[in-house]
């Protein structure tokens, strides 16, 4: 019965992982304003776990590991992805991964974390705001697919 349940769990794993694939292999890169610009402008929810003048962090809305959160810049400035990044944003991008420990105290992730920057379609990124995966709340494999 065990067995089964684990059984189903794997083949929903792997659907929504394709289903995940597809959106990223979909998804257009461009420097067009993008659903995070949505959740900036507090025009659709999310669930908000940090924020400051230049960055807001949030839930995702497809959790890969008990915890997921999105930790993104509030000013884009050119940010569709980590590839676009120029001297310019050295701040920014310094910030958002100190951002990402102080969530991941918060969080109580004492046992260890994982940051994900996917870029572009090989990176399967679909969102083209840069943005940091922080996952957590169980035990990561390597390599990641
Ligand atoms: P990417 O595939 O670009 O690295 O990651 C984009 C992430 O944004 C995905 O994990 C996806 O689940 C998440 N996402 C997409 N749309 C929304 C949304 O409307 N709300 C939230 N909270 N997360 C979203």
């Amino acid at each position: 019965m065990e067995e089964n349940i684990k059984g189903r769990i794997s083949v929903l794993s792997s659907h929504i992982m394709a289903s995940e694939k597809a959106a990223a292999l979909t998804a257009v890169p461009s420097d067009s304003p993008t659903i995070f610009d949505k959740i900036i402008n507090k025009e659709i929810p999310c669930n908000v776990v940090y924020e400051d003048d230049k960055v807001l962090a949030f839930k995702d809305i497809s959790p890969q590991a008990p915890t997921h959160i999105l930790i993104i810049p509030k000013v884009k400035d050119g940010l569709a992805g980590l590839s676009k990044a120029e001297e310019r944003h050295c701040d920014i991008l310094g910030r958002l991964l100190y951002t990402a420990k102080l969530i991941a105290k918060q969080e109580g992730l004492e046992d260890g974390f994982r940051i994900v920057i996917n870029d572009g379609p090989n990176g399967c990124q679909s969102v083209y705001h840069l943005h940091i995966h922080l996952l957590g709340g169980r035990q990561m494999n390597w390599p990641p697919g």
